[in-house]
Protein backbone atom coordinates (compact mmCIF):
# COMPACT_ATOMS: atom_id res chain seq x y z
CA UNK A 1 0.00 0.00 0.00
CA UNK A 2 1.36 3.41 -1.04
CA UNK A 3 1.32 6.53 0.65
CA UNK A 4 1.51 10.18 -0.68
CA UNK A 5 1.83 13.23 1.13
CA UNK A 6 1.46 16.91 -1.19
CA UNK A 7 1.14 20.21 0.21
CA UNK A 8 -0.70 22.92 -1.86
CA UNK A 9 -1.10 26.96 -1.70
CA UNK A 10 -3.49 27.26 -3.76
CA UNK A 11 -7.23 25.84 -4.96
CA UNK A 12 -5.83 25.54 -8.65
CA UNK A 13 -2.76 23.39 -7.19
CA UNK A 14 -5.51 21.03 -5.40
CA UNK A 15 -7.32 20.79 -9.09
CA UNK A 16 -3.97 19.94 -10.52
CA UNK A 17 -3.44 17.38 -8.54
CA UNK A 18 -6.80 15.96 -8.49
CA UNK A 19 -6.47 16.32 -12.70
CA UNK A 20 -2.98 14.14 -12.81
CA UNK A 21 -3.71 11.77 -10.66
CA UNK A 22 -7.20 11.19 -12.68
CA UNK A 23 -4.95 10.80 -15.86
CA UNK A 24 -3.20 8.34 -13.95
CA UNK A 25 -5.68 6.29 -13.48
CA UNK A 26 -7.16 6.52 -16.96
CA UNK A 27 -3.74 5.19 -18.38
CA UNK A 28 -3.61 2.19 -15.56
CA UNK A 29 -7.28 1.43 -16.94
CA UNK A 30 -9.85 -0.65 -15.05
CA UNK A 31 -9.48 -3.79 -12.90
CA UNK A 32 -11.81 -6.40 -13.25
CA UNK A 33 -13.21 -6.56 -9.99
CA UNK A 34 -15.46 -3.16 -9.60
CA UNK A 35 -15.24 0.45 -9.82
CA UNK A 36 -12.36 2.43 -9.32
CA UNK A 37 -13.40 4.14 -5.38
CA UNK A 38 -12.21 7.45 -3.97
CA UNK A 39 -13.26 8.37 -0.53
CA UNK A 40 -12.29 12.18 0.46
CA UNK A 41 -12.11 12.89 4.30
CA UNK A 42 -11.11 15.97 6.10
CA UNK A 43 -12.88 19.52 7.35
CA UNK A 44 -15.06 21.68 5.56
CA UNK A 45 -13.63 23.42 3.17
CA UNK A 46 -10.72 21.03 3.03
CA UNK A 47 -10.24 21.00 -0.64
CA UNK A 48 -12.40 17.78 -1.43
CA UNK A 49 -15.00 19.57 -4.15
CA UNK A 50 -11.91 21.29 -5.35
CA UNK A 51 -9.95 18.60 -5.74
CA UNK A 52 -12.77 16.52 -7.85
CA UNK A 53 -13.07 19.80 -10.31
CA UNK A 54 -9.74 19.17 -11.41
CA UNK A 55 -10.03 15.07 -10.77
CA UNK A 56 -12.95 15.24 -13.20
CA UNK A 57 -11.52 17.54 -15.88
CA UNK A 58 -8.36 15.40 -15.59
CA UNK A 59 -10.69 12.68 -16.87
CA UNK A 60 -12.82 14.43 -19.54
CA UNK A 61 -15.24 15.16 -17.80
CA UNK A 62 -16.98 18.31 -19.71
CA UNK A 63 -19.21 19.67 -16.85
CA UNK A 64 -18.24 21.66 -13.71
CA UNK A 65 -18.32 19.84 -10.65
CA UNK A 66 -19.90 21.93 -7.53
CA UNK A 67 -21.15 20.68 -4.27
CA UNK A 68 -24.14 18.62 -4.54
CA UNK A 69 -25.62 20.08 -2.09
CA UNK A 70 -29.36 19.26 -2.51
CA UNK A 71 -28.46 15.92 -4.15
CA UNK A 72 -26.82 12.95 -2.60
CA UNK A 73 -24.94 12.18 -6.11
CA UNK A 74 -24.52 13.26 -9.26
CA UNK A 75 -23.14 11.54 -12.93
CA UNK A 76 -21.00 12.60 -15.31
CA UNK A 77 -20.13 10.81 -19.10
CA UNK A 78 -16.25 10.00 -19.26
CA UNK A 79 -15.04 10.25 -22.65
CA UNK A 80 -13.12 8.46 -25.19
CA UNK A 81 -11.56 5.81 -21.94
CA UNK A 82 -12.28 2.52 -20.80
CA UNK A 83 -14.32 4.15 -18.03
CA UNK A 84 -18.26 5.57 -18.78
CA UNK A 85 -19.32 7.16 -15.80
CA UNK A 86 -17.98 9.16 -13.04
CA UNK A 87 -20.22 9.49 -10.06
CA UNK A 88 -19.47 12.41 -7.08
CA UNK A 89 -20.95 11.57 -4.26
CA UNK A 90 -21.51 13.62 -0.98
CA UNK A 91 -22.26 11.95 1.98
CA UNK A 92 -22.76 14.69 4.74
CA UNK A 93 -26.26 14.91 4.90
CA UNK A 94 -26.71 11.15 5.08
CA UNK A 95 -27.54 9.44 8.19
CA UNK A 96 -27.60 5.48 7.57
CA UNK A 97 -25.50 3.96 4.95
CA UNK A 98 -29.07 2.75 3.96
CA UNK A 99 -30.18 5.63 2.26
CA UNK A 100 -27.33 5.46 -0.22
CA UNK A 101 -27.92 1.64 -0.54
CA UNK A 102 -31.33 2.71 -1.86
CA UNK A 103 -29.81 4.49 -4.25
CA UNK A 104 -28.35 1.81 -6.52
CA UNK A 105 -24.55 2.13 -4.61
CA UNK A 106 -23.81 -1.70 -4.68
CA UNK A 107 -24.73 -1.91 -8.50
CA UNK A 108 -22.22 1.51 -8.90
CA UNK A 109 -19.09 0.54 -7.35
CA UNK A 110 -19.11 -2.89 -8.94
CA UNK A 111 -18.80 -2.06 -12.43
CA UNK A 112 -15.69 -1.79 -13.70
CA UNK A 113 -16.39 1.10 -16.21
CA UNK A 114 -17.66 3.36 -13.31
CA UNK A 115 -15.07 5.94 -11.43
CA UNK A 116 -16.67 6.88 -7.73
CA UNK A 117 -16.19 9.42 -5.56
CA UNK A 118 -17.15 9.72 -2.40
CA UNK A 119 -17.38 12.78 0.10
CA UNK A 120 -17.84 12.44 3.82
CA UNK A 121 -17.11 8.32 2.99
CA UNK A 122 -17.09 8.04 7.30
CA UNK A 123 -20.82 8.51 6.98
CA UNK A 124 -20.73 5.10 4.91
CA UNK A 125 -17.67 3.24 6.19
CA UNK A 126 -19.56 -0.44 7.08
CA UNK A 127 -20.65 0.03 3.39
CA UNK A 128 -17.30 1.42 1.49
CA UNK A 129 -15.12 -1.27 -0.81
CA UNK A 130 -11.96 -2.40 0.97
CA UNK A 131 -9.74 -1.38 -1.56
CA UNK A 132 -10.93 2.18 -2.04
CA UNK A 133 -8.62 4.63 -2.06
CA UNK A 134 -8.57 7.50 0.77
CA UNK A 135 -7.94 10.96 0.28
CA UNK A 136 -7.37 13.18 3.37
CA UNK A 137 -7.76 16.97 3.15
CA UNK A 138 -5.81 19.29 6.26
CA UNK A 139 -6.42 23.06 6.44
CA UNK A 140 -3.13 24.50 7.55
CA UNK A 141 -3.75 27.83 6.88
CA UNK A 142 -5.94 30.21 4.04
CA UNK A 143 -4.75 28.78 0.82
CA UNK A 144 -2.46 25.81 2.23
CA UNK A 145 -4.21 21.93 2.15
CA UNK A 146 -2.17 18.83 3.51
CA UNK A 147 -3.03 16.00 1.11
CA UNK A 148 -2.31 12.36 2.06
CA UNK A 149 -3.07 9.40 -0.66
CA UNK A 150 -3.34 6.12 0.72
CA UNK A 151 -4.24 2.90 -0.96
CA UNK A 152 -4.31 1.43 -4.49
CA UNK A 153 -2.99 3.68 -7.02
P1 LIG B 1 -14.69 20.74 0.81
O1 LIG B 1 -15.34 20.08 -0.37
O2 LIG B 1 -13.62 19.89 1.44
O3 LIG B 1 -15.67 21.22 1.83
P2 LIG B 1 -14.12 22.89 -1.03
O4 LIG B 1 -13.24 22.37 -2.11
O5 LIG B 1 -15.56 23.06 -1.32
O6 LIG B 1 -13.90 22.02 0.30
O7 LIG B 1 -13.61 24.30 -0.53
C1 LIG B 1 -12.27 24.62 -0.35
C2 LIG B 1 -12.20 26.12 -0.26
O8 LIG B 1 -10.87 26.51 0.10
C3 LIG B 1 -12.49 26.77 -1.60
O9 LIG B 1 -13.16 27.99 -1.37
C4 LIG B 1 -11.10 27.02 -2.18
O10 LIG B 1 -11.08 28.10 -3.09
C5 LIG B 1 -10.30 27.33 -0.92
N1 LIG B 1 -8.87 27.00 -0.99
C6 LIG B 1 -7.87 27.82 -0.66
N2 LIG B 1 -6.68 27.23 -0.78
C7 LIG B 1 -6.91 25.98 -1.21
C8 LIG B 1 -6.07 24.88 -1.53
N3 LIG B 1 -4.73 24.92 -1.41
N4 LIG B 1 -6.65 23.74 -1.93
C9 LIG B 1 -8.00 23.65 -2.03
N5 LIG B 1 -8.85 24.65 -1.75
C10 LIG B 1 -8.32 25.82 -1.34
MG1 LIG C 1 -17.28 19.43 -0.74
Amino acid sequence: MKKSVFFTTSPGATRKLGSEMAKEKKKEGRSASGAVVLGLRGDLGGGKTTFLQGFAKGLGVKEKILSPTFVIFKKFKIKKSGFKEFFHFDCYRIDSPKEILSLGFEKIISDPKNIVAIEWPERIEKILPQNAIEINFIFLKKNKRKITLRGAF
